[in-house]
């Protein structure tokens, strides 16, 4: 299914972005050496709860992980990098976090991601980083009435592989609306000119991510937890946006200030 949008829909889009981005730039700005991931889900739940907003990662069941997620905010830590289980591990000087978070606001959802590293960061890690979020702002720039999903991926695929970095294919983009995850699905590479064709009030969460050296990855014994196969280091950088008459606009930017 894929939903459009009326205006005033999509200013409900931008609170619940807002409130998304405003939850991991305060975690992100919280998430100190020794915090525990478990800390951090029970952070994002009162958070979530305050604001009158509902998971839509809690009773998440899809195929692709074992039953229900149970918490509120994805935690992925160096190798690990997508839907990443909060578990009982306290952040040591150097790790990579990912924070991933997707919540429904007055019946329209919002996703966004964050990579960044806690302490001391060793400068391969801040370029790959900054490689997703440059891939990010490529596929954002090529969102745009008339453009189609492929000339996003082929954004995004220019810079990813224009770093040496390789593509999975097996996880993106999506659509978004009344519920978290709908077409049309938005693949990390792609070729331009080919797929569905954006129009104003089409919702979209973009999401360039990466593992150092391989694009094959493995699932954790938890059932969920997703690394890559070689242990090398991961980065992903999530935003909703909403196609507009004049390009994209991004629901998900943060408005704390610390
Ligand atoms: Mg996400
Ligand atoms: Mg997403």
């Amino acid at each position: 299914m894929i939903e459009i949008f009326t205006p005033t829909e999509v200013a409900k889009a931008r609170r619940t972005g807002e409130l998304v981005a405003n939850i991991l730039h305060t975690l992100k700005h919280r998430v100190t050496i020794g915090t525990n991931l478990l800390e951090i889900d029970r952070w994002a739940k009162a958070m979530i709860l305050e604001a009158g907003a509902v998971s839509c990662y809690v009773d998440y069941a899809p195929s692709f992980g074992r039953g229900p997620f149970g918490h509120y905010i994805c935690t992925a830590v160096n190798d690990a990098v997508l839907h990443g289980l909060p578990r009982d591990y306290a952040l040591a000087d150097g790790d990579l976090l990912t924070l991933d978070l997707a919540v429904l606001l007055d019946g329209i959802a919002a996703d966004s991601a964050i990579s960044f590293v806690v302490g001391t960061a060793k400068p391969e890690d801040l370029s790959l980083i900054e490689t997703t979020e440059r891939a990010l702002a490529a596929g954002i720039a090529a969102a745009k009435p008339g453009a189609k999903i492929g000339d996003i991926s082929f954004a995004i695929g220019t810079v990813l592989s224009g770093a040496g970095y390789p593509i999975n294919m097996d996880f993106g983009g999506h659509g978004i609306g009344t519920t978290m995850h709908q077409d049309p699905h938005v693949s990390n590479d792609g070729r331009a000119g080919r797929g569905y064709k954006l129009r104003p009030g089409l919702l979209l969460a973009i999401e360039p991510w990466v593992m150092v050296d391989t694009d094959k990855l493995v699932t954790d014994a938890d059932g969920w937890t997703l690394r890559s196969v070689t242990g090398s280091r991961t980065a992903h950088s999530e935003h909703t946006i909403a196609i507009t008459e004049d390009g994209a606009e991004i629901m998900t930017l943060p408005t704390v200030t610390f």
